[in-house]
This record gives structure tokens, C-alpha cells and sequence, in this order.
């Protein structure tokens, strides 16, 4: 996935631009630009990438998240449904937003459970986000369905799924509005940036502002600007801008090593018997950045993954056992560890969490492991990988 494993000459020129003329900030500054709008250009070249009307650039993923749900008017009190297995950036912008996070159970995609989904949903529910992890997708006409029916907002992370599709369709363009992140480890990096895209001209609007203290960004006197709202600060700088640019034109390639390396290892591993492959919904194609599969038992996946460490091979996850991305070992969440004081409502709306059965989220994530591709990988390396993956594989019993 790490478009970083490729950074060169294209980036670095992108760069040198903004550096000739020094002008870091997106907005204003005609006269000293020598007609370079990195952010512009980029947030153009992403319409075209992600076939969506709007594109408005923002300084993370998270961030990206974050505006996603307030210019939809997410905020105090409501109910937003995600996964269990996702980032914490999902509930760390839902808390931002004095929102509540109602975390419910993945099945075989890997994740939103359409059937959990539906069954979470109470007259407080705003929106269900869906998190597109590793590289591929929900059933994105089912949540679509539940979203129709409720009339509930959907809401794409697409972070970790950029180049992905369903129906033809690139993921982050489905939902209302779509988020994705360009930080370091990203398929397309900025060094830290991210996008939201909509088709919503009215969410779009408020994205731009919202993103920017609220400015309403008309004429080019920032000073003269009003504020038809209260906003924040979430800009990109022209220079992680200069480098996504570089990058995204990139994303073809990139996206056809993925699917090389990643063929070469799960046509290894379908010898396997034993091994499982997620769910990818009817009519979705993965972006290849991970191989996720899936093994008979959680001491088999724990066994395996502790073989692949043993015999350097590197990048493979078993989230099960991983701080960053499971519900199991956020504690954080779960005893609501804040630096400042949280809302009761909050408060009493995640009590639950410590107590509620993720059995079945267990079921799948126990038995999963997620392999990292990389774009630096030669075909020889990566045929030797697959080799070393099935030989750990073949001496775990099973
Ligand atoms: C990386 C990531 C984010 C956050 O992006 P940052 O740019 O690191 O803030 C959000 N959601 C998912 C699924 C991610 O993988």
C-alpha cells in the first residue's frame, strides 16, 4: 500500500514549485504564485479519480472524518453506527463532535454487518459509517438499503481503499460523502493530508468553509471574508499538497503492482485447503492494498502469525492481538480516558461497551490476518514470500 516505498523525482519536482516560490498556503497569495495551485489541482485531478463532483482537501483522514460529519450536521447527541474493527479515527471524530459512537459487529467482508447495522439503529441514529478496511468493502447496496429506509446518512471512510470499486463505482464516491487520508503509510501519501468527496454541492460548501475558520472564500481579501458559520482549521499546505499531486497521478501504477503482488501470494495460498479468503460483495473490486484471509481457528491465526514474525515476514497483522484497529484492546475508549471532562450523555451511552458481546466480530477477526502489499517488492521477492507465508502455514497443524 505505501505510495512513500516510490517517493522520487515526480514529488520532488511537485515540491520544488511551491519551493521556488514559497507561497505554502493554499488560499491567496495571486500575485507571488507564479500560477501554482497545488491543492487546486489536486482536488481536480481527484475528481476525475474518484468520479465525484466535489473535492475538498483537508489536512488528515481524520480530519477528512471529522468534516465529513459536521458539514452533514452530525453533532450533539447523535447516534453515528460503525464497525468494531476500524481506526480509532473513526470515533475519535465522532467524539470531537460531541456525537455518539455506537460501535456494532463485522461479518466476512470484513466489515459493517448490514444485519447489526439495522438492529443498532434507535430515533437518535444520524448516519452509519461504513470503514472500507484494508482494501475492500461492505455491502454497500444493503447498508445503502438501510440508509434509504431510515433515512440515515452514509458516510464512506475510504482511507485505506483508494482504487477500490463496487459496481463500477470507485469507493468514497457511494455514500454521501466520502473520506480518505494521505498520511505517510497510505496507498497515496501527502506526508499527512486527506480528502472528503461529495456529489452534494450544499455539503460540498460547507466542507470548504468549515475546513477554513468558516470563511466563506469570496473575493481575496481573507481579512474582508465573513463567516456564515463557525468553522475550524483543517487546511492542507501547499507542500503535502505538491507531494499528493505527484503521487495520485501515480495511482494506476500503483494500483497494478498491488494487484501483481497480491495475486502472486493469494493464488499460493488458495492451495491451501484450510485457508479463506474474505468476502468481497458481489460486484466489488478490492484495491489489492492487503490479503486478508482467514484461517480454521484463533490459535491457528495466533500460531501463523507468530511463524510469519519468526521468519521475517513482515507487514502481516493479526488484529486480534493489535492495539490499533479492534475494539478488544481500546481501553482508552472503553474507560473513556479524557483529558477533559466528556457529556453524560456520552458517558452513559459507552458505558455498554466494556459489557457488550463482539463474539461474533471476534469469530472473524481472531481468525484473520491482513497482509500489507508493497509497491517496492520485486515478482521474485514476492513469489519467495508466498513460499515462506505457506510453508508457516503448512507446519501450524492444520
Ligand atoms: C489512516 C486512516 C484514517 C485516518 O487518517 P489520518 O490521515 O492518519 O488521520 C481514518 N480511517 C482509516 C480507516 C484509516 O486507515
Amino acid at each position: 500500500m505505501p505510495g512513500f516505498e516510490l517517493f522520487g523525482n515526480a514529488e520532488r519536482k511537485e515540491v520544488n514549485d511551491v519551493l521556488d516560490n514559497g507561497v505554502l498556503m493554499r488560499y491567496g497569495f495571486d500575485g507571488m504564485r507564479n500560477g501554482h495551485w497545488k491543492s487546486k489541482e489536486l482536488e481536480a485531478t481527484l475528481q476525475q479519480t474518484l468520479k465525484s463532483k466535489h473535492v475538498q482537501l483537508v489536512s488528515s483522514g481524520t480530519a477528512a472524518v471529522t468534516v465529513a460529519l459536521a458539514v452533514a450536521g452530525v453533532g450533539a447527541g447523535d447516534e453515528v453506527i460503525i464497525p468494531a474493527f476500524t481506526f480509532v479515527a473513526s470515533f475519535e471524530a465522532i467524539l470531537a463532535l460531541g456525537a455518539i459512537p455506537v460501535l456494532v459487529d463485522i461479518d466476512d467482508t470484513l466489515t459493517l454487518d448490514p444485519k447489526a447495522v439495522e438492529k443498532a439503529i434507535t430515533s437518535k441514529t444520524k448516519a452509519v459509517m461504513v470503514v472500507q478496511m484494508c482494501g475492500s468493502m461492505g455491502d454497500m447496496d444493503a447498508l445503502q438499503k438501510i440508509c434509504n429506509k431510515h433515512s440515515l446518512l452514509l458516510i464512506e471512510d475510504a482511507c485505506q481503499a483508494i482504487g477500490g470499486t463496487y459496481k463500477g463505482k470507485p469507493l468514497g464516491s457511494i455514500g454521501d460523502l466520502g473520506c480518505f487520508s494521505f498520511d505517510f503509510v497510505k496507498t497515496i501519501t501527502c506526508g499527512e493530508g486527506g480528502a472528503v468527496i461529495t456529489n452534494n454541492e450544499a455539503y460540498y460548501i460547507n466542507a470548504d468553509h468549515y475546513s477554513d475558520h468558516g470563511h466563506d472564500h469570496i473575493g481575496n481579501d481573507r481579512g474582508a471574508e465573513t463567516h456564515p458559520f463557525l468553522g475550524y482549521n483543517f487546511r492542507i499546505s501547499e507542500l503535502h499538497a505538491a507531494v499528493g499531486l505527484a503521487q495520485v497521478k501515480r495511482l494506476p501504477d500503483f494500483l497494478a503492482i498491488q494487484k501483481r503482488n497480491y495475486t502472486i501470494l493469494r493464488e499460493a495460498l488458495s492451495a491451501i485447503p484450510e485457508v479463506t479468503f474474505r468476502t468481497v460483495p458481489d460486484g466489488g473490486e478490492e484495491s489489492y492494498a492487503f490479503l486478508n484471509f482467514f484461517l480454521p481457528s484463533l490459535e491457528i491465526a495466533q500460531k501463523v502469525s507468530k511463524g510469519f514474525k519468526e521468519q521475517g515476514v513482515d507487514g502481516c497483522f493479526h488484529y486480534f492481538d493489535n492495539n490499533w484497529h479492534y475494539i478488544r484492546k481500546w481501553d482508552h475508549l472503553k474507560e473513556l480516558k479524557s483529558l477533559y471532562p466528556i457529556s453524560e450523555e456520552i458517558k452513559k451511552n459507552l458505558e455498554n461497551l466494556t459489557t457488550k458481546d463482539f463474539s461474533q466480530s471476534d469469530h472473524f477477526i481472531g481468525r484473520n490476518l491482513s497482509c500489507l502489499i508493497k509497491l517496492s517488492w520485486t515478482e521474485d521477492e514476492v513469489k519467495q514470500r508466498a513460499e515462506k507465508m505457506v510453508s508457516v502455514i503448512k507446519q501450524s497443524n492444520i
